[in-house]
């Protein structure tokens, strides 16, 4: 008995580890569909399939004691009622289907239609992952003992098994539960590293180094394909008087303002970096040399009228000067859009400022 709840325990550990690295990788998006909940619900099946696989006969009897309600309880608290039905059906058909029909798999069939009940109860009624895990842990217990302590009443040393298997859940289940909560913070926090790694933490905007992948990705895909990009550099004008006048914070809600007005001004395709201090650059895909002065001057105009709040009732008016390039417009090599584009912003800035200068 003791060799295969170790099995089963094994089996815990090895499929939090391995279900908690595809989640980390899986997008936020797929995992909250229904789809991605049948697809961890599959999981949680095979998982509870294999623990039965390695499961022990009570001798002399049909009944199976192994670890599946931890898989259930698995399921409810990381996908939720879907994951916790898919996985139950999966166990369902397997116990019925390979053992047959018979007094224990009809027990086994309740169990599972009960822990779907009972865990999803648990959920919308207690709220905090701990209590609700436990909870879930001990209405398992009092399912299984309960059954147990009938369908075993005519074993010899009934009572010993049963203690026995209740200390192995007890143990595992705490062991999970922990093993659970240290994978959901390390997935928490590796999607925080992710992000801020290519996030610029003032605005959200796209930092330098993941600016510049996603510029090298564009250049790839403009000349696959034949088409247009746009260059628009952006840059404040006098932004050190902001700085020296109102100090560094008010300087801080200018630059994420002004990022706002960016991605209010240009399309969700359009990739926006902030590539110095108060320096931004805008790529427009698919753009002409026409449409990208007109949006250019559009976010002159915007960032012209915009006030920005200084907290009290005063306002700080801003302007920008922008630099235009559009391949192959205005540069045959697209390696040098960023330098025209750079070229370009320096003559606005050189011609009074507040303007939009085309690349010659
Ligand atoms: P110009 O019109 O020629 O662009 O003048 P400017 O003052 O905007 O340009 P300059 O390069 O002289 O100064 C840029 C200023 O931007 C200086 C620096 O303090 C400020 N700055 C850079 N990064 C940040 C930041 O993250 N927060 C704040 N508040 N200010 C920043
Ligand atoms: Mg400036
Ligand atoms: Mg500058």
């Amino acid at each position: 008995m003791a060799n295969d709840l170790f099995i089963n325990l094994l089996l815990l550990i090895s499929f939090t580890f391995v279900g908690g690295h595809i989640l980390k990788e899986a997008h936020e998006s797929v995992m909250s569909k229904v789809y991605g909940k049948i697809l961890i619900g599959i999981g949680g099946g095979i998982l509870g399939i294999l623990m039965m696989v390695y499961t022990i006969q009570v001798v002399g009897t049909n009944t199976l004691i192994d670890l599946r309600a931890l898989s259930m309880i698995i399921m409810s608290s990381v996908g939720g009622l879907v994951s916790t039905i898919v996985a139950g059906l999966f166990i369902i058909l397997y116990r019925v289907g390979y053992f047959g029909v018979n007094q224990s798999s009809i027990f086994a069939v309740v169990h599972i239609c009960l822990y779907i009940i009972c865990f999803h109860i648990i959920n919308k009624k207690i709220k905090g992952y701990e209590k609700s895990w436990f909870a879930k842990l001990a209405v398992a217990l009092t399912i299984l003992v309960t059954t147990f302590l009938y369908l075993l009443r005519n074993v010899e040393g009934h009572y010993l098994i049963i203690a026995k298997f209740a200390i192995v859940v007890i143990f595992a289940g705490s062991l999970e539960y922990y093993l659970l909560k240290y994978t959901r913070r390390s997935n928490e926090l590796y999607k925080i590293y992710r992000i801020d790694s290519t996030k610029d933490f003032l605005t959200g905007l796209n930092n330098t180094r993941s600016f510049d992948s996603l510029l090298n990705m564009s250049f790839n895909r403009v000349k696959e394909n034949n088409k247009k990009l746009s260059c628009l550099m952006v840059d404040i004008d006098h932004f050190k008087r902001v700085n020296d006048t109102f100090g560094h914070p008010i300087g801080d809600m200018v630059l994420r303002e002004l990022a706002d007005i960016l991605k209010k001004n240009v399309r969700n395709i359009d990739i926006i970096g902030r590539v110095g201090g108060e320096e931004f650059c805008i790529l427009l895909l698919d753009c002409d040399k026409h449409r990208s002065y007109e949006i250019g001057l559009r976010i002159r105009d915007a960032v012209k009228e915009h006030s920005f709040p200084m907290g009290n009732d005063d306002n700080i008016k801003i302007t920008v000067s922008i630099g235009a390039a559009t391949y192959p417009d205005h540069v045959g090599n697209l390696e040098e859009i960023l330098e025209k584009a750079d070229a370009a912003l320096y003559k606005a800035k050189q011609t009074g400022r507040d303007k939009v200068c085309e690349s010659r």
